[in-house]
């Protein structure tokens, strides 16, 4: 398959007045084409510090990227001009965040709003631009007559579907979905889930689904990257994640709950113990404080990644096996 983003070695800090917080720390990774990768793990594992990143989002000046490389159709992005950069973004790469009331205007009908996204990428010679604001609402499931409505006047998990009709207005190849449904109530949730599996199969989109909730996991992802303190702990395929082919303590804690791919247990369990402060983590495995496996080697020294297939663990209890 042909690869479409790949990360390499992926560094980030966020320096501020109580020190530096290493939020994502040498995280590698990639996304063929169609192929859709959850990136899972706990609040304040680096997850959307990552999403940020590659689309050069960090917040000013606080957040910034201390080494690696973000490979776009082997381009890296991370030394593209601003100028190229916001002309990729929105047009070939999207991204869409939990909360889509910050991301809608409120003065503004929907239709306008969808419209400015068309307006910003295209040479409009010819489109018509009513018709495919029209195809785009059909597209996420709502009644194109409501198109003169203001965001006010739609529910959470409809206001969802608009921003999701923004984000895929310009037909991105590159969505990066960060916890699209953790603010939506549950048959909601499902909704829009079925949504973004319906548009993965129809428009082919790659997707990054960054999330803490397996069950999305479950339906819509091919690969699984799980993250910890800032690092990928362990990648593979959801098959043999969910199948029990999983080797990293993280996450044999956190899937442990779940017996099968269609179970209906949807939230990472909890491990006891809490995620590293990133201003201060631990030295050797960053997992080594929680983990029952600890051994003195842990405590001093970072595990590498060891590849069996398409499959990476960074454990030395793995290795040792
Ligand atoms: Fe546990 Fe050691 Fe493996 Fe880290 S390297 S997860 S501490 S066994």
């Amino acid at each position: 398959a042909e690869t479409l983003l790949e990360v390499k070695d992926l560094s980030v800090v966020y320096t501020s007045e109580e020190g530096i917080a290493r939020a994502v720390n040498g995280i590698t990774f990639s996304i063929d084409r169609r192929q859709t990768l959850g990136f899972v793990g706990e609040t304040g594992a680096g997850k959307t510090t990552t999403g940020l990143s590659i689309m050069r989002l960090l917040p000013e000046k606080a957040g910034q990227v201390e080494k690696g490389q973000v490979f776009y159709r082997g381009e890296d992005l991370l030394r593209l001009p601003e100028s190229a950069m916001r002309e990729l973004r929105g047009s070939r790469i999207a991204m869409i965040f939990q909360d889509p009331i910050s991301v809608l205007n409120p003065v503004m009908t929907i239709e306008r709003q969808i419209k400015e996204v068309l307006e910003a990428h295209d040479d409009h010679s010819g489109t018509n631009m009513e018709q495919r604001v029209d195809n785009l609402l059909k597209l996420v499931g709502i009644q194109p007559d409501r198109k003169k409505d203001y965001p006010h006047q739609f529910s959470g998990g409809m206001k969802q579907r608009i921003v999701i009709a923004m984000a895929l207005a310009c037909d991105p190849e590159l969505l990066i979905a960060d916890e699209p449904t953790t603010a939506l109530d549950v048959t909601i949730q499902a909704q829009v889930l079925d949504l973004v599996e319906e548009l993965k199969e129809r428009l082919g989109t790659s997707m990054m689904i960054i999330t803490h909730d397996l069950g999305i996991v479950a339906q819509v992802c091919d690969t699984v990257a799980v993250v910890y303190a800032g690092e990928i702990v362990e990648q593979g395929t959801v098959r043999d994640i969910f199948e029990g082919r999983r080797h990293h303590p993280y996450t044999e804690g956190l899937f442990g709950a779940i017996p099968d791919i269609k179970s209906e247990a949807r939230r990472l369990s909890p491990i006891e113990g809490a995620m590293p402060d990133p201003l201060d983590l631990p030295t050797g495995c960053k997992f080594h404080p929680r983990c029952r496996y600890c051994t003195e080697r842990c405590k001093t020294v970072h595990p590498p990644v060891c590849r069996v297939g398409t499959h990476e663990i960074a454990c030395h209890r793995f290795k040792e096996e």
